[in-house]
């Protein structure tokens, strides 16, 4: 006889989670029951030690479908009392304990329906369900009932609600539920167009070269034929936005795989409940007459793709009229760059009205405004550019015995903030970049609205060093007292909280720019790390980084200085044979370094990498951030060939540390340049040199460690992120790297909040 206590976490509430369970216990002959807790489902089991053990594969193995577990907690318990059959027990609120879920996009039974003729929610673009439909973004507070949702304000009809409170129905208890009597409505803003009518001008827009906004489940997307160069071209001269990629949204998976490189895994997100955009290669040998306009993404091999979510979504590519749609959309944010997403209508016409044709709206309040995610794929596992819609703000769960509410304020750009509650930490939606004064507000509303669905009354806030970061400001302005955190220790601590991984690290941040300890601005860091405290170990070549905001627009500038210090007098004809800068603008910046004028010292990584695109010829300034970076991975991964790396003294001591001889890898691309070596080799040469030069500079400086963390913006590259991963692991090191939390600053304020929960549990 054995019995067992199992509290599962992750998407089980409202997903048919019980039923399974109680499904799962009666094949194997198990007493006891199951029950809902809020954050968790709580399981008590009863059996011989063979069926426990079956029982509790089964709920690993054969979830509902829906679901998604982030955790099994299994601890053996007493077996007085527990009913015999099984039961489902109805649920109790636990105290401090809360749920929020994410949205979930469309299942396929609801799909099947949406265009069943004889189904009443024929053509319904609200239709959901138990397993599906809006969540967070709906949200108004806790509990999650249809009184306290955008849903408030549409009684159900008298069928809707005989569906909603039956058990046997598919949409027992779920709280959008609603149908053609009772729904929402989609509307064109500003006309007295509606219903069917409404949908049917949205598609003849786009089909006929139009840019569209449509608001979708957590904001508008704006949005045009993804196959027709002129739409596309134009919305990019309506956005001002002349080559960061848009996302495309296809029809169905078979439209993807004909035009992109897909496999098992990646299809498995793709078509799953989160339907994030993911990143995914071109197909060169695309068949068919659809192709993806080359305004997409220029000069990128890849594209960010998902599947309809929303309904709404469905009916766009596909509706009860003669008009063609694309099976390719744009579907890119509605934002103006940095903003945050648009969720109303008046908003729309305010911030998105200039970019688009028509606005197709709908009375279904959006409350919590959530981005889509971005993710791209690292051997068949997730790896998270950007964590929002579908994801947040599922916890993250650490085993550590943690106490206490803090409230982290994240990075200034790709803002995001986490409240940790004990070993739960719920890192946000997407914000944006506060450099934006918007942004800025919706940070502070939105973390008003998360401690009120959360429950939690933080104690203290957390914030980076950077003084005049917003975020910071926000921290202070809270009256909270205040928790620092430097910027690539947060990020190291933010890729071993995702793992769970509280021992002591080998912390490689390779990242664009955060204020260091000393004043200066840190960006290519090696540190021992561990949930107290860091030490920092090694950098990359401290350089001077002249004209403030303007160098990460022209990376050529970050060029020009480090041309200047490697070669002093000769550095003028170096840079004017590489085509880095004129004599005018050389002198100019090299003139400013000496005389110590808007320049600071820096190891920034991502300036680096501008720098090498610089030099090696690929790209001198950038439109978009990480523009130039992309731009030098890209062409290094045309290179094909083998790599043999050249004898290079790769590390040395200097300025109290070690320092990865990144003038020196620098120099060897200069010159071999100035030679004539192909440009796509030495970009991809540079990959494995600050690679090698970091494993080394870990072997070096790692003593008994044996664990090394790898985060940090410029690990948003693979290739980067492989090199150096494969050249520790050759070493001997376990390798940690980041999976649901993105490397880049959105990951930032959930390293932020492991720092002081561990400190004020430790006290501190
Ligand atoms: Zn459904
Ligand atoms: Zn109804
Ligand atoms: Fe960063």
């Amino acid at each position: 006889m054995k019995s067992i206590r199992i509290k599962v976490y992750g998407i089980v509430q409202g997903v048919g989670f019980r039923p399974t369970v109680a499904r799962h216990a009666s094949v194997c002959n198990i007493a006891g029951y199951v029950c809902n807790k809020g954050p968790y489902v709580e399981i008590k089991a009863a059996g011989t030690e063979e069926d426990v053990d079956s029982f509790v594969d089964k709920i690993k193995h054969e979830p509902p479908k829906r679901s998604a577990i982030l955790k099994i907690d299994i601890k053996d318990t007493d077996p007085e009392g527990l009913p015999d059959p099984f039961e489902i027990i109805e649920s109790k609120k636990v105290e401090g304990e809360i749920f929020v879920s994410p949205d979930i996009a469309i299942c396929d039974e609801c799909l099947e329906e949406l265009y069943d003729p004889n189904n009443r929610r024929y053509l319904h673009p609200f239709i959901n369900c138990t397993s599906c439909g809006p969540r967070l973004t709906i949200l108004d507070t806790l509990p999650y009932d249809r009184p306290r949702t955008s849903m408030k304000k549409f009684p159900m009809c008298p069928v809707c609600e005989k569906e909603y409170y039956d058990p046997a129905s598919r949409r027992y208890d779920a709280q959008p539920v609603c149908c053609n009597d009772c729904g929402p409505e989609v509307y064109i803003a500003g006309t007295d167009i509606k219903g069917p009518d409404a949908i049917r001008a949205a598609r003849d827009a786009v089909s006929s070269g139009k840019v569209i906004a449509i608001k979708g489940i957590g904001g508008f997307h704006l949005c045009c034929d993804a196959t027709n160069d002129e739409a596309v071209k134009r919305l990019r001269e309506l956005k001002s936005r002349p080559d960061k990629p848009f996302a495309v949204m296809m029809k169905d998976i078979e439209t993807v795989r004909r035009l992109c490189v897909t496999d098992p895994a990646k299809e498995e997100i793709l078509t799953g409940h989160n339907k994030p955009i993911m990143l995914l290669d071109k197909r060169e040998d695309a068949e068919g007459d659809i192709r993806l306009s080359q305004f997409i993404s220029p000069g990128n091999p890849t594209v960010g793709v998902m599947l309809p979510y929303a309904p709404l979504h469905c009916l766009i590519f596909d509706f009860m009229d003669d008009v063609r749609v694309s099976p390719v959309l744009v579907m890119t944010s509605g934002n103006v760059s940095g903003a945050p997403i648009v969720k109303n209508d008046e908003e729309a016409f305010d911030m998105i009205g200039s970019f688009c044709d028509l606005i197709l709206s709908h009375n279904r309040d959006i409350n919590i405004r959530t981005d889509d995610s971005v993710t791209d794929m690292l051997d068949g596992r997730l790896y998270m550019i950007r964590r929002s819609r579908g994801y947040a703000p599922l916890p993250v769960m650490l085993s550590n015995e943690f106490e206490g509410q803090v409230i982290a304020c994240g990075a200034d750009l790709k803002n995001t903030f986490c409240i940790a509650h004990d070993n739960l930490f719920y890192p946000s939606s997407y914000i944006g970049d506060l450099e934006d004064i918007r942004s800025a507000n919706v940070l502070k509303a939105s973390v008003a609205k998360m401690n009120t669905l959360l429950e939690t009354t933080p104690t203290h806030a957390v914030c980076d060093l950077h003084p005049s970061y917003r975020s910071t400001q926000l921290a202070e302005e809270s009256g909270l007292p205040l928790i620092r955190v430097q910027h690539h220790y947060a990020h190291i601590l933010s890729c071993m909280a995702e793992n769970d991984y509280s021992g002591e690290v080998i912390g490689v941040a390779l990242d664009g720019t955060g204020w260091g300890e000393d004043g200066t601005i840190w960006g290519g860091e090696i540190m021992k790390a561990d949930y107290s405290g860091f030490t920092r170990l090694a950098s990359i070549v401290p350089f001077n980084h002249c004209g403030g905001d303007i160098a990460s627009r022209e990376g050529r500038r970050i060029a020009v200085s480090m041309i200047g210090s490697i070669y002093g007098e000769e550095g003028l004809s170096i840079a004017e044979k590489l085509g880095v800068a004129d004599a005018s603008m050389y002198k100019a910046i090299n003139t400013m370094i000496a005389k110590n004028i808007n320049t600071v010292k820096s190891t920034s990584c991502g300036r680096l990498f501008d720098a090498a695109a610089s030099v090696l010829g690929i790209r001198n300034t950038s439109t978009f951030e990480g523009h130039a970076a992309t731009s030098l991975q890209f062409a290094a991964e045309k290179y094909k060939g083998d790599i043999v790396l050249p004898d290079l003294k790769l590390t040395r001591e200097g300025e109290g540390r070690i320092l990865l001889a990144t003038d020196d890898i620098l120099r060897y691309l200069i010159e071999h340049k100035l030679e004539g070596t192909d440009s796509n080799y030495l970009a991809r040469l540079f990959h494995s040199l600050l690679a090698e030069a970091a494993a080394e500079c870990v072997e070096k400086a790692a003593g008994d460690i044996k664990t090394v963390a790898l985060s940090g913006g410029c690990y948003q590259n693979k290739l980067l992120l492989q090199e150096t991963r494969t050249r520790l692991e050759d070493r001997g090191y376990k390798v940690l790297i980041h999976s649901v939390i993105p490397p880049n600053d959105g990951g930032i304020a959930l390293g932020q909040a492991v720092y002081a929960m561990n400190l004020l549990t430790k006290g501190g």
